[in-house]
């Protein structure tokens, strides 16, 4: 999309911190990091939310996790005494504010349950 941060990160008219990429997956450093380790995953397609996917797209979803879980290893993080967190907000009033479905990858930290 034309004025979307996200795909323009994805395709690198804004230049972004990636640690992976792949033909359909992009991730990289949150700006605004809430852990020591905060990495982002969307996919290239644009898809403004979780609320906007369809069974279609349970093969980028799969691959999605699966680069996701990857990245975490290599962060040091698969440890289950590390740990990690890996969220999508929905919507501003669960506090999305960029509308191109990302995950929030979160680690280096303790989290609370529930979350505040
Ligand atoms: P959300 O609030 O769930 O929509 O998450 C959006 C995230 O995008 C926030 O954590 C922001 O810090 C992050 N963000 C905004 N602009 C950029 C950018 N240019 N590069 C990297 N992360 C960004
Ligand atoms: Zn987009």
């Amino acid at each position: 999309m034309e004025d979307c941060l996200f795909c323009k990160i994805a395709d690198g008219r804004i230049p972004g911190a990636l640690v992976y990429q792949d033909q359909d997956v992009v991730a990289f450093a949150d700006i605004n990091p809430q852990a020591p380790q905060h990495v982002l995953f969307i996919p290239r397609r644009h898809i403004p939310s979780m609320a906007d996917l369809t069974p279609e797209d349970s093969g980028l979803l799969g691959k999605l996790f699966a680069a996701a879980a990857h990245v975490a290893s290599d962060l040091g993080l698969a440890d289950p005494e590390r740990g990690y967190r890996f969220v999508t907000n929905v919507g501003p009033g669960a506090g999305q504010s960029v509308q191109h479905l990302h995950f929030h990858l979160l680690g280096g930290r303790r989290f609370s349950w529930p979350p505040g």
